[in-house]
């Protein structure tokens, strides 16, 4: 008897019908045989309407409140998945993070995993109960309700599957898989059958909001068998890879493109160039615990240099502030923000063997008039800086110049 995890992200239960739909498949699949642990988010929008509520009462709401508030959410979802399984003859039961011990550190909105009490969940599945976990919540050592994050259900989804050491861990979505890009942005992207770990963790970090980031780094360092697929249409979806299994795939150019549109870019201009520039700009914004992405430092020229650095937008006010009351104590000249910018990458582990996929990058851009602010490359990929009103053109083109939809 295999046994599974699965999770259901948001608008796979966004609505009554949904997660009745949701609870004939799981009925159907338990009678094939399989054990199934069930992971679910939020309702589509419910988490976003929470956080709209808290900020309607304060801008600065307790940390610790608003993981309590954004948590409810998923447990809504599993109270009504389990009612509807109940009803189709399965003695299902939910569990809140806290329930089922989902241990994390105690960061709140951005809790680490630490450990899950796998137990509980055995005991259940063995009197043939399909097990429901609420995504995305944690809880800590004092018994603090804590969130793991935007996205965070397919971390917990992953987590939990390497607990009980699934035969597999199938996220469900809107997207039948994973693309070349966002096929909302793309529409001849082309779904991918299989990814290897390490091109997915780009894709993650780099924007592409199907997997949460810390689900990828999950599943590699415990080799989750992973799968992406439509809650909405049957089909294999896309599975990610290990390299030992890989390794007579021949591996293309290019994998997929991701982007961030909500970046912002801040300079700091004419500052005097002596060491301990970088640390004396950069270590009150870390302080700030804003995290600062793509750093440029200029050549210095006569004795000045300028220091050019992206943050998320959300910080952007917050980084302005700070610079501000730093410029006089540097004697720099001043500073250049702009809020509107996206970061854009193209990601493959065929760029290893490869020359020359930076430079197709600049000049299909170059030919579509687009110009790049800042570039920051890896090992497997490139990312550019550009105006963001630029970026759809920006992924298109290039979408098109690596041959993606074929
Ligand atoms: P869920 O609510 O199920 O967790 P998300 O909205 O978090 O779903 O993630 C699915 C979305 O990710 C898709 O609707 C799609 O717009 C977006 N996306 C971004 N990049 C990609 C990609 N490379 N492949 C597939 N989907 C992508
Ligand atoms: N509900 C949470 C969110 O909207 C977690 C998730 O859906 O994965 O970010
Ligand atoms: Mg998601």
């Amino acid at each position: 008897m295999s046994l599974v995890v699965e999770k259901f992200g948001g608008t796979s239960v966004g609505s009554v019908d949904r997660i009745n739909a949701v609870a004939d498949k799981l009925i159907e699949r338990q009678a094939k045989g399989e054990k199934l642990v069930v992971v679910v988010s939020a309702m589509s929008g419910e988490t976003n309407r929470l956080i709209g509520l808290a900020k309607e009462i304060t801008q600065q709401p307790s940390a610790r409140e608003m993981d309590v508030l954004v948590s409810t959410g998923e447990q809504v979802t599993i109270a009504l998945l389990s009612m509807a399984l109940h009803k189709r003859g399965n003695d299902a039961r939910s569990y809140t993070g806290g329930q089922v011990s989902i241990r994390t550190d105690n960061v709140y909105s951005k809790a680490r995993i630490q450990n899950i009490d796998a137990e509980r969940i055995q005991t259940d599945l063995e009197k043939g109960r399909i097990v429901v976990i609420a995504g995305f919540q944690g809880i800590d050592e004092f018994g603090n309700i804590t969130t793991l994050g935007r996205g965070g259900s397919d971390t917990t989804a992953v987590a939990v599957a390497a607990a009980i050491n699934a035969d597999e861990c199938r996220i469900y979505t809107d997207v039948d898989g994973i693309y070349t890009t966002d096929p909302r942005v793309v529409p001849t992207a082309k779904r991918l059958e299989k990814i290897t770990v390490e091109e997915m963790l780009e894709l993650a970090s780099l924007g592409a909001k199907v997997l949460q980031t810390r689900s990828v780094e999950f599943a590699g360092k415990y080799k989750v068998p992973l799968r992406v697929l439509s809650s909405f249409k049957e089909g294999l979806g896309t599975l990610i890879v290990y390299e030992d299994e890989d390794a007579s795939m021949e591996a293309p150019l290019i994998s997929g493109i991701a982007f961030q549109r909500d970046e912002a870019k801040l300079t700091i201009r004419g500052i005097p160039d002596h060491p301990g520039v970088a640390h004396q700009v950069l270590g009150p914004i870390s302080d700030a615990h804003i995290n600062v992405d793509v750093i440029i430092q200029n050549a210095s020229a006569k004795g000045l240099t300028d220091l050019t650095f992206t943050v998320p937008r959300a910080d952007y006010q917050a980084c302005l502030g700070i610079l501000d009351t730093l410029v006089a104590d540097l004697g720099a000249k001043d500073i250049k923000g702009d809020d509107k910018i996206a970061k854009l990458s193209i990601v493959g582990v065929g760029m290893r063997s490869h020359s020359g996929v930076a430079n197709k990058m600049f000049k299909t851009l170059a030919d579509n008039d687009i110009n790049i602010q800042m570039i920051s490359t890896s090992e497997i990929k490139v990312s550019v800086i550009v105006e963001e009103s630029k970026l759809d053109k920006a992924v298109e083109s290039l979408h098109k110049a690596f041959d993606l939809e074929n």
